[in-house]
This record gives structure tokens, sequence and C-alpha cells, in this order.
């Protein structure tokens, strides 16, 4: 017998046969002879919702009032489907972040959870009473509500099996995977079975929003397994683990965009200790973050230091670089919106020699020029002209034989 953690996201439990169709999935697990405790999300689109409420009585709410009215959306899913689930005949029973005892910090709206005792839910299990709790909220140390941010509810899922020694956290959602690609991209992409926390870390946050980072965070520093499911249907979707040894066999797992990039050019910077620590820090400060860097080498004292940014931060990094360019005495300043940033990904490059190369070599094939390059040890990214991402996308997967 297995302690297993089901999480349902927003589309999951959007409507009321949606709910139902959830309690008939549980219901299953349970019958099969496994423990399984429920977490849920509010219904899809609920949460907006309410934020959109919020924002018609105020122009800037306040964060505290926020999570107050934010975790209400999941106080209803919880509530509905522990009816349908006696309605069909089993104790099933809901609980609040505050009952199963999450406790976070106070950073109201974007909450971290610090522990959780969860002894009510371990006392209904005991009863074999299925639990049912919400997702995305927990209390402070005030017993003030906070809640973890959007997409939350994956985080409590995964934070809720650590707590509880569970042997799964299973994630249903409406994809039934984590693809080699994006499949409306190329209909040849292939659900991979096994992934492991960094490449899918590398994955959700190039965009293919399956997770939420957090809760792979947690997971991998926990080492708890976590499936990706689709509530609508019976595919086995992908499992998210520890690395294995097979998992290097192949180079590349999974080919990955991100379209909302720009690229902004300072020019003829002054080439001399201090300059990028001034220009680096004071864009930091104003929280946009930086993605690559490429600093050419100097001439005549003087160099060109390019960076992206994400393509909603472009104005406000612009402006501050404007205003800046004075004091440190560069030329110029260029911007070039609309670039796109295209990854590889894949455990299995550490092993494998010759990726980056080919990867550079498939782009060329298909005329594509490479703005930026950067790399790590398990993925390569280029920056390209968004007009190309589609292409760069098929034409990478191709040759790294993702489809086959
Ligand atoms: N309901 C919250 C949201 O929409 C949390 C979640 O769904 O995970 O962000
Ligand atoms: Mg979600």
């Amino acid at each position: 017998m297995a302690l297993i953690v089901q999480k349902f996201g927003g589309t999951s439990v959007g409507d009321p046969e949606r709910i139902k169709n959830v309690a008939r999935r549980v219901a299953r697990t349970k019958d099969g002879g496994d423990d399984v405790v429920v977490v849920v999300s509010a219904m899809g689109g609920e949460t907006n919702r309410l934020i959109s409420l919020a924002g018609q009585v105020s122009s800037d709410p306040d964060e505290r009032e926020m999570d107050m009215l934010l975790s209400t959306g999941e106080r209803v899913t919880i509530a509905l489907l522990a009816m349908a689930l006696q309605d069909m005949g089993y104790k099933a029973r809901s609980y609040t972040g505050r009952q199963v005892g999450i406790i976070t910090d106070s950073a109201h709206t974007k909450a971290r959870i610090e522990r959780i005792t969860a002894e009510r839910v371990l006392e209904a299990l005991t009863e074999g009473i299925i639990p049912i709790v919400a997702g995305f909220q927990g209390i402070d140390e005030k017993s003030d509500v906070t809640t973890l941010g959007r997409g939350g509810s994956d985080t409590t899922a995964v934070a809720l099996a650590v707590a509880l020694k569970a042997d799964l956290c299973d994630i249903y959602t409406d994809v039934d995977g984590v693809y080699t690609t994006d499949p409306n991209i190329v209909p040849s992409a292939k659900k991979i079975k096994k992934i492991s926390y960094e490449e899918m870390l590398e994955m959700a946050s190039l965009g293919a929003k399956v997770l939420q980072t957090r809760a792979v965070e947690f997971a991998m520093k926990h080492n708890v397994p976590v499936g990706v499911r689709s509530s609508f249907n019976e595919n086995s979707g992908t499992l998210v683990t520890r690395e294995e040894k097979d998992m290097e066999q192949v180079s590349v797992s999974g080919v990955t965009y991100d379209k909302n990039q720009a690229r902004i050019t300072i020019i003829g910077v002054p080439d001399k200790p201090g300059i990028a620590y001034k220009i680096f820090g004071t864009v930091a400060n104003e929280n946009i973050v930086i993605d690559m860097i490429i600093q050419n080498t100097g001439q005549g004292g003087l160099t060109d230091i390019s960076f992206t940014v994400p393509g909603t931060d472009m104005d406000k990094a612009v402006k501050i670089v404007k205003e800046m360019i004075a004091g440190i005495g560069a030329k110029g300043v260029e911007v070039k919106d609309e670039v796109s940033k295209v990854s590889i990904i894949g455990v299995g490059m550490r092993s494998h020699s010759g990726v980056a190369a080919k990867m550079f070599g498939t782009l060329a094939k298909e005329g594509i020029n490479i703005m930026m390059i950067s790399t790590s040890e398990i993925k390569i990214s280029c920056i390209i002209d968004s007009r190309y991402t589609e292409l760069a996308v098929r034409a990478l997967h191709d040759s790294f034989e993702l489809g086959r």
C-alpha cells in the first residue's frame, strides 16, 4: 500500500461535472488499496476573477487583503470535492491551509512554506477518511492567511508529499505530460516518460508551463518523485525524478523557446574596471532579470556590451540604460525587440561532445543567424530573430531526432 498525493489544477475542477470526474478518479485510487491525499486549485479562471474584483475597488490592493480574497477560490473546490466523494459513499473531509498547519513566512502573495504539521491529515488517514486540502494557501506566525504565488498549488502538493513522506506526488493538469517540444509547433513531439528534476527546472523556466518552478525545486531538494498527468485521460504521463544513468543515453531531451525577449546593446563603453558592475547593478536594483550578457573584446579602449531582458521589462530597462550612458561615458544604446531564445536541454550533454556544434550547424543550414549564445552544463541557448522561432524549433527537434 502506497501513500499518494494527487493534485488537481483549475481546469480539472473547472465545473461540477469535472469535479465529479475528479472524485471518481480519487475513489479509484482509494479502491485500489492506496492511501490518497488530495490537493486542489480553485476552479479555472476563479483566481483571475478575484484579482479583477480587487482591481475594481482599489488601485493598489493591500497584499494581506489580497491573500484573504484569493484563498477563497480553493475553499470552494475543497468543499465541493468532499461533497462529491461523500455522495459516492466515500469518507472525505476538506481542510484549509490553516487546518493542515501549512506555516509560511509573511511575504503576502508570494509566501514560502516553512513547515507543515499535517496533524489533521494524518488523523484523517488513520480513520480511513480522504483528506482534501486547499492548495496555494497557508498561514503565517500571526495566523494571517498567505498565498504562495500563482500556480502555488503545485508547491502545496509537493510540500505535503514531503511532510507526509508520500511515495508519489501526481500533478493532474490539462496536458498529459512533458513533451520534447511544443506540440503546437512540432506535431511529432513526443511525450517524455522520465525526466530529471534539473531538466524539468530548465524546461519550466523556459516556458513549458506545466509545473510551478518552486514545486520542482522542492521535489528535487527532498527527492520526491512527481508525476505529470492529465485528468481527462488514462495516459501514463511523465515522471519527474532524480537523474538516472539511462537518462544520459540521449544527448538532448527537449527543445524550448521563449519569444518574449529583447536585446539591449550599449555601444562604445569604456573598457575599464567597475563598468559592468555599474550597469548591471543599476538594472538589478530595478528588479529586472537579466538573462544573457555578452561583452566584446575592446578596441581603442572601448567595447560593446549586449544583454537580454524579458520583453515586458524592455521599456523600463532602456530608460534606465539611457539615463546611465552619459555617466559611464558610453556612446549609445541600440535595442532589438522581437528576439527569441531557443534552447536545447539534456543531462546527456555532460557526456556527449559536439552537441553545441550540432546545434549551431542546424541553425546555419536554415540560414538563421545566431545573435547571442549561452551555455550551461545541461543547456545551450541561442538568441535569434523571432521570425525564425518555429523554424529553429522544428529544425532542432529534427536534427536531434527527438520525434523518434
Ligand atoms: N489558484 C491559484 C492560481 O490560479 C493557485 C493554483 O492554481 O495553483 O494561481
Ligand atoms: Mg497550475
